[in-house]
């Protein structure tokens, strides 16, 4: 049977971007429909860059205010919102246009649209009145995910002016990161709701604006999930730069300039309710697979009980030739997890030995002033796992020159453990606070990955004197050879 494509994939994300690219690549003939305007989906218009051309604004905000301690004499005046939105956007166009040119040269076709999966092969596309229907011998599923709600707070989806609108009638507005980084205002008090990666980025960031920031946490720290040294130092942090938190809070209302929340104390149970001026709510309580469309319930597609795509390691969904990646498949919900999935599935589809995704190793990445990164397992968990003699080395970055001169901290943790097939004891988790970690996490990933010795992994040469020093420090100490520390 001919068909009109050898894929077509529903979403042009990182999952479904990085898949075409690579099926391209491959010699299949591609499509990917998409229903905005703009190719790169959350994560090019709506998340990883945008966030980070922000976070660049903030280093500059930070080395600025530190340049005094190097005999510099700086005085930042103001910060103009409205400019700053503009470079983050000119940063996001380019980046998107990077992208359109890449899938352009490799001739995949770009199809704006509403895409479904109407039957097995075929594909419709509804674009305002007018719809086209496509076939493909594989269909790749790639349909991402959007700010969850909380329950009685509805999100003020609109355009930046009914936001700003809204912000000067005193509503107190309930934005999803979507809405606070579209925005162009300099707010003056803001309400995070939240404690994960994206809480902790848009403090990071409004905060070296100089706007008073309140983060409303269910429990006492944030990044609850994660190895506790590193919690603590990025709480410790963020305390110092200014950040305010109320732990163990409830948000009530959001109304007239203010908003009122609950805070229940841990020793007694006593609540209490608080009172903050806000200009705005941001609400970052999680993200919910895209999977909310009716044709996925009538194709049949398998989801699990919070909506995410079930499939098998190689992307393979309920259905023959539909394959799904990303963030409607669960997992940690991040762009480099969906690269390396989009890798296994392009490849799979072309028939061509391929590796499975390593879930469990995937690195989970803050960004900030100082960057927090988790790979692996925590002590806790490998024990709770019964791995064999689980060791923890936690080393404070307190020697490393760099970090030092930067007037920054931070900490590396190793979790190492006894490999029963090889009687060695390798690393098993890998967790790091401090300056620039983020760079750190594909090296400390390919350790874990790749199960090599501990006493080998000790034995990697990184350059002096670098932050990666306090990589190869940390993994000297956990194998008894402490150098600098
Ligand atoms: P998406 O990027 O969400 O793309 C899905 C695309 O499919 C969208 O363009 C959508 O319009 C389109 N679509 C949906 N349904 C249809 C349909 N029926 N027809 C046609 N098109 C459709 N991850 C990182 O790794 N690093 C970071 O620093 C980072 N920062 C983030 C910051 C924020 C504020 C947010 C919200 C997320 C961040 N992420 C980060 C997560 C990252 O953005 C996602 O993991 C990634 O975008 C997921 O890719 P995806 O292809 O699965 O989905």
């Amino acid at each position: 049977m001919a068909f009109d494509y050898d894929v077509i994939i529903i979403g042009s994300g990182p999952g479904g971007y990085a898949t075409a690219l690579r099926t391209s690549d491959l010699g299949l003939k591609t499509a990917v429909i998409e229903m905005k305007d703009v190719v790169g989906g959350t994560c090019l218009n709506r998340g990883c860059i945008p966030t980070k051309a922000y976070l660049t604004a903030a280093h500059t905000l930070h080395d600025a205010h530190r340049a005094n301690n190097w005999g510099i004499d700086i005085s930042v005046n103001s910060v103009d919102m409205s400019a700053l939105k503009q470079a983050k956007d000119k940063t996001v166009s380019g980046v998107v246009k990077g992208l359109s040119q890449l899938m352009k040269a490799r001739k995949i076709d770009i199809i704006h649209g509403q895409g479904s999966l109407i039957a097995p092969h075929r594909v419709s596309v509804c674009d305002g009145e007018d719809s086209r229907e496509f076939s493909a011998n594989h269909v790749v599923l790639a349909t991402g995910s959007y700010a969850t709600e909380l329950e009685g707070f509805e999100f003020l989806h609109a355009d930046a002016q009914t936001v700003r609108e809204a912000i000067a009638d005193k509503k107190v507005p309930i934005l999803s990161s979507d809405e606070a980084l579209d925005i162009d205002i300099m707010p003056e008090n803001v309400v995070i709701v939240g404690s994960g990666t994206i809480a902790v980025e848009f403090a990071n960031f409004w905060n070296s604006l100089g706007v008073n920031v309140t983060i409303l946490l269910r429990k006492d720290t944030v990044l609850s999930r994660w190895d506790s040294h590193i919690s603590s130092v990025v709480m410790r942090t963020l305390k110092r730069q200014g950040i305010n938190f109320e732990f163990h809070s409830k948000i009530l209302s959001a109304e007239s300039g203010d908003v009122t929340f609950s805070v229940t104390s841990e020793k007694d149970g006593a609540v209490v309710q608080k009172t903050i001026p806000a200009d705005f709510v941001l609400c970052a309580i999680g993200r919910s697979p895209r999977t909310d469309f009716d044709w996925y319930k009538n194709a049949g597609i398998k989801l699990d009980a919070h909506g995410f795509v079930v499939t098998d390691d190689y992307g393979r969904t309920s259905l023959d030739n539909v394959w799904a990646l990303g963030d409607i498949t669960g997992g940690h919900l991040l762009a480099h997890e969906a690269f390396e999935q989009a890798l296994t599935v392009s490849e799979s589809i072309a028939g061509i030995p391929t590796r499975i995704v390593d879930t469990h190793t995937i690195p989970e990445v803050v960004f900030g002033i100082i960057d927090a990164v988790s790979i692996g397992y925590t002590k806790n968990q490998a024990e709770a796992l019964d791995y064999i003699e689980v060791e923890e080395t936690v080393v404070p970055q307190l020697s490393n020159p760099r970090v030092a001169m930067m007037g920054s901290n931070g900490t590396t943790v190793i979790v190492s453990a006894v490999d029963p097939h090889t009687n060695t004891r390798i690393v098993i988790g890998i967790h790091m606070a401090g300056p620039s970690a983020s760079e750190l996490a594909g090296a400390a990933r390919e350790i874990i990955q790749n199960r090599i010795p501990l006493h080998d992994a000790a034995n990697a040469l990184f350059a002096h004197p670098t932050i990666s020093e306090t990589l190869g420090e940390s993994l000297l100490k956990a194998d008894g050879r402490p150098l600098n520390l």
